[in-house]
């Protein structure tokens, strides 16, 4: 089952994961925000978190999507600290546009844990 975005942005990957018709692994799930394990991961723990409605980047983002963004951030706690990093420390990130490195064209958030600087 589509979300109510899907229809308007069917070649989006991070779309079809959230339909979840491109498999994922995912790490975690709420009414706003889908997690699921980088396929590249660059961290022992490496976990993508995006809103399940389609936000092209931080640039695009508006006031409607304030929440589903929020809610992102209190996923990336929620995991860091089921993993056991939530005291010992993460890192959250997001990259922005083609310059800033964004390569998936629908927002999403890096945590990355169990490696310095990771
Ligand atoms: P970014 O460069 O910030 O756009 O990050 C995109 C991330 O998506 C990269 O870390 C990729 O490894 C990851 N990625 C690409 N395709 C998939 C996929 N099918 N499932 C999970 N992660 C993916
Ligand atoms: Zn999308």
């Amino acid at each position: 089952m589509a979300n109510r975005y899907y229809t308007q942005v069917t070649g989006c990957l991070f779309c079809r994961i959230v339909a979840r018709e491109t498999p994922a692994d995912v790490e975690y799930e709420d009414d706003l925000v889908l997690a699921f394990k980088d396929i590249y991961p660059k961290a022992p723990i490496h976990v993508l978190i995006v809103p399940k409605h389609h936000v092209t980047s931080i640039q695009t983002m508006t006031a409607a999507d304030v929440e589903a963004i929020g809610r992102c951030l209190l996923a990336a706690r929620t995991i860091a600290e089921r993993v056991g990093y939530g005291e010992r420390g993460y890192r959250v990130s997001v990259n922005c546009g083609e310059e800033g490195g964004q390569v998936v064209p629908h927002v999403h958030f890096h945590l990355l844990a169990g490696r310095r600087r990771a």
